[in-house]
């Protein structure tokens, strides 16, 4: 796989105290008739959408960098309910408007790369984006959720791609960016298991391209195999823990034991999944470092300098603990 190396996380330049959420209103289609905001305006679309932390992260950023910097003011990020049909209209009126970038959360993560100008090389392996930047031409794609979690897993639990067996859960938008960005690491194996095969299967057939060497391995989430090894590290990109009395997709009693586990997951409440590790003394991190070091990423590409990320990391807990 052809995919340039990213840079490493950006240093925290700024540090001022975190940001609240704001309980950001959530805008529509027809809000861009007449859009008020005469500033630099950012944005994420979901369907739903009132759960996101980003724009509780990107503004408290924004506002960090606008306290040293001028250039800055006026910059805002909002939130938008577009559903899967408006969304190709939606990326058009945004880009006529002046928008400079955009995030896609569920479910416009893949649907929106046939609507991008370019997209580099990270959106055409993971057949999805979820960071847009402006160019007059349309809209270029990105993917920072793949070197957002390596970066999340280097921080906390202190665990390294590179080299690593890794066991990953899940088949969807999130898994495929994290078996990607298993592969752009150079993981020793990889083995993906997931509830249904259709999906599975999908994956497994695509990475096949961009796996060079690296041996792929899947298995059914209700059935994991017995030579899975000791000392992986095991990413869970379900959605089983979106609610904190969901079941943990597999029972960690059950498997050799990890050297840590990384639950993409964020709540208020920790997931079955990393109450197992826990009580079982496996080092363990939930998705809230993902989605900031994600955003941070988004952030750099858009303003195109470092992203405080002392800030974003408080606001996006200060948002989970206010939810
Ligand atoms: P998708 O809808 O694309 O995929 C959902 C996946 O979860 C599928 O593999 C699905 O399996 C599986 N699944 C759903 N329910 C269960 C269940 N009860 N038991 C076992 N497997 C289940 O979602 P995404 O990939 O976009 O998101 C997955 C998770 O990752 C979400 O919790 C999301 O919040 C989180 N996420 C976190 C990020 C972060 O920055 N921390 C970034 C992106 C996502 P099947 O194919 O069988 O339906």
């Amino acid at each position: 796989m052809n995919l340039a190396p990213l840079p490493p996380p950006a240093p925290d330049l700024l540090h001022s105290p975190p940001m609240r959420d704001p309980k950001e209103p959530i805008h529509t289609f027809a809000d861009l008739e007449h859009w008020p905001h005469a500033g630099v305006a950012l944005g994420i679309l979901g369907h739903p959408i009132a759960h996101s932390l980003s724009p509780a992260i990107q503004n408290a950023a924004l506002a960090a960098l606008a306290r040293s910097d001028p250039r800055f003011e006026g910059w805002r990020y909002f939130k938008f309910d577009i559903a899967p049909a408006e969304l190709p209209r939606a990326l058009d009126r945004l880009h006529q408007l002046g928008f400079r970038g955009l995030n896609l959360t569920v479910p416009h993560k893949a649907a929106a790369v046939a609507h991008l100008a370019a997209a580099d090389a990270f959106v055409h392996a993971a057949g999805a984006a979820n960071t847009l930047l402006r160019t007059d031409a349309g809209w270029r794609g990105a993917n920072t959720d793949g070197p957002g979690l390596s970066a999340a897993l280097r921080q906390d639990p202190g665990l390294e791609l590179a080299g690593a067996h890794v066991i990953l859960l899940g088949a969807g938008g999130a898994a495929r960016a994290a078996a990607v960005e298993c592969l752009r690491q150079h993981c020793a194996a990889l083995w993906i298991g997931n509830r249904s095969h259709e999906r599975l299967d999908a994956l497994v057939g695509n990475l096949e391209n961009f796996a060079a060497g690296i041996p792929l391995h899947s298995f059914a989430l209700g059935q994991p195999p017995s030579d899975l090894p000791a000392g992986a590290i095991l990413i869970n990109a379900t959605a089983a823990g979106l609610d904190p009395r969901d079941p943990a997709p597999v029972d960690l009693r059950l498997l050799p034991r990890p050297a840590g586990v990384f639950d993409m997951t964020y709540g208020p409440t920790p997931t079955a999944l990393l109450r197992t590790a826990t009580d079982l003394g496996i080092p363990r991190a939930d998705g809230v470092s993902m989605l900031v070091h994600q955003g941070a990423r988004a952030f750099e590409l858009w303003t195109g300098v470092a992203a405080p990320l002392a800030v974003m990391s408080a606001a996006a807990r200060s948002a989970l603990s206010h939810d």
